[in-house]
């Protein structure tokens, strides 16, 4: 018996071939979100794009066995042998493709071993770059005024050297014509198909970086295309569409005009809180990447805190000052083990901006003040006109917290103040990112909302420059803190997340502009 005929048991788990989309993250499919969600390991390469990471739990083993600077990491066979082992351990493998699994993705050999070893397996398709790049730069593969169908060709050459392509055959089709993989072998691919008796003014278009905020366009002529492609500087990863349909493009082009177009995002925020602000500026059509280099963990066994929930209970705060949205959170996590949302009926809440308001929303509950300015001094000195003596505020929040609010609280007389720890914020670095690469990107932005997450930032990759750092802060502490590590600072005019998203549209405007 081979090494590879391992018995099967029932303890086996099961591998899931996913296809990741083409290269904006909410192009995965739904299943394929589903299964990631569960996944024990998994497995991914060079297409799939960082903003993916977000949908992975925590947990997760990471395998990377792509490309890196034109080395393999890892060969097809060890890649079979891999998804094998790790399904014989028991887990749940995702092996995640870019694209669709089955399209020149060697979908069908990482397959065999799994057969041949009696491991289940599902195979989750996914929107192929060949159709999605060029719907999102505009062009319809088919139009009945043009054509009767499409091709989607390989430009890769086989081991012995030679594209093996049948161009005439291509030619006669009529169909257009989606190359991949034909960066490297463009020359080869249009004097096939003048050869073949292609119309020289053939309407092309080279579509890089398909579907993401880096998306480019290139439109030309198939007697055109190698010296477009040189002018212009075009790389993989792009397919080469080459029809009428090419010509489109510029009528139809769509993804160009979103407001954040170009511009990439590092999200920093704690992980259970970067959803909304990734959401709304992918929806501006940037690229987003969440890298919680911050988290939060609760304090265990909290007894200060459960015995302030005891004295909630018999009426003995008049104010619960709630100071960002991870304190409302946990406070709430925390009051839920021994009592509920009823114990503060008699009392008032206090939020310190609207992130925080709309958590204690999701639990039916109304602030009752919100600052004029969403920081902790104007917080403090807002509220402290509304005490009065004998009050008790009782402020369940982080370990470290802003001490200007306690200040400005203490000013009225016979106030009494319990600020409670309730978190512990620990800074982490996902390893998977590549901070110091991804920043020199001119078009890549950090978003900071608080003073930690710079901190955290820093702390997680401390041997960048962090000078290099184009960062995008939420307000005036948090910038302070990105300047004294020398980051090129933007502040939001507001401490809210649109206005941030605002910001972040003009700082790449700035910078564009300068560029050109
Ligand atoms: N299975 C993948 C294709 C893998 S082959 C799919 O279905 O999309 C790799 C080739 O896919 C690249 O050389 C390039 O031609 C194409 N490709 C992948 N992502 C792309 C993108 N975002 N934009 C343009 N082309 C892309």
């Amino acid at each position: 018996m081979s090494d590879n005929n391992i018995c099967v048991n029932k303890e086996n788990g099961k591998v899931w071939l996913v296809g990741a989309g083409p290269g904006e993250v909410s192009l995965i499919t739904l299943k394929g979100k589903e299964v990631l969600a569960e996944a024990d390991v998994v497995i991914y390469d060079a297409l799939v794009r960082g903003g993916m990471m977000s949908l992975l739990p925590e947990k997760a083993e990471l395998i990377y066995v792509g490309k890196r600077a034109g080395n393999h990491t890892m060969r097809q066979e060890e890649i079979n042998s891999l998804l094998l082992e790790k399904a014989l351990e028991g887990k749940r493998v995702v092996r995640l493709k870019g694209g669709d699994p089955f399209l020149f993705g060697r979908g069908g050999e990482e397959l065999e071993l799994l057969v041949q070893n009696g491991i289940d397996f599902e195979i989750v398709p996914g929107v192929t770059s060949a159709f999605a790049a060029p719907a999102y730069a505009g062009i319809p593969v088919t139009h009945r005024d043009f054509c009767r169908g499409v091709s989607v060709i390989t430009g890769h050459r086989r081991s012995n050297g030679v594209l093996d392509v049948n161009f005439k055959a291509l030619a006669e089709t009529g169909n257009t014509l989606v190359f991949l993989m034909g960066m490297s072998t463009i020359d080869i691919i249009m004097s096939g198909l003048l050869d073949a008796g292609m119309a020289e003014d053939t309407p092309a278009a080279i579509v890089e970086k398909g579907t993401t905020s880096s998306q480019r366009v290139l439109t030309t002529d198939l007697t055109h295309l190698k010296e477009t492609a040189e002018i212009r500087h075009a790389e993989a990863p792009a397919v080469i569409v080459i029809g009428a349909v090419a010509g489109l493009a510029e009528r139809f082009g769509w993804r160009g005009s979103l407001p954040l177009n170009g511009v990439r995002a590092v999200v920093t925020r704690p992980r259970e809180l970067s959803s909304g602000l990734a959401l709304m500026l992918r929806k501006r059509g940037a690229e987003v990447i969440e890298v919680p280099v911050i988290g939060i963990e609760p304090v265990r066994d909290n007894d200060r805190l459960q015995d302030a929930i005891g004295k909630l209970k018999e009426g003995y705060y008049q104010w619960v000052v709630l100071t960002s949205p991870s304190g409302a959170r946990v406070f709430f996590d925390e009051l839920m083990k021994t009592a509920d949302a009823r114990v503060l009926a008699g009392c008032r809440i206090a939020a310190i901006g609207k992130g925080t308001e709309s958590e204690l929303a999701k639990r039916g509950i109304h602030a009752d003040m919100l600052p004029s300015r969403f920081d902790g001094r104007t917080l403090g000195a807002e509220l402290s006109k509304l005490l009065r003596a004998g009050d008790k505020v009782l402020i369940p929040r982080a370990a470290i917290g802003n001490k200007a609010l306690n200040e400005e609280l203490s000013k009225p007389e016979g106030v009494v103040i319990d600020d409670i720890a309730t978190y512990d914020t620990v800074y982490r670095a996902p390893v998977w990112f590549d901070a110091a690469k991804e920043l020199a990107d001119p078009h890549t932005f950090a978003l900071f909302t608080s003073a930690s997450g710079v901190r955290g930032f820093v702390s997680a990759y401390p041997a960048m420059d962090h000078s290099a750092v184009k960062a995008v802060c939420i307000g005036a502490m948090t910038a302070a803190e990105a300047e004294k590590h020398s980051m090129k600072v933007w502040i939001s005019e507001e401490a809210t997340l649109i206005s941030l998203a605002e910001r972040l549209m003009q700082a790449s405007e700035e910078l564009t502009g300068k560029e050109s």
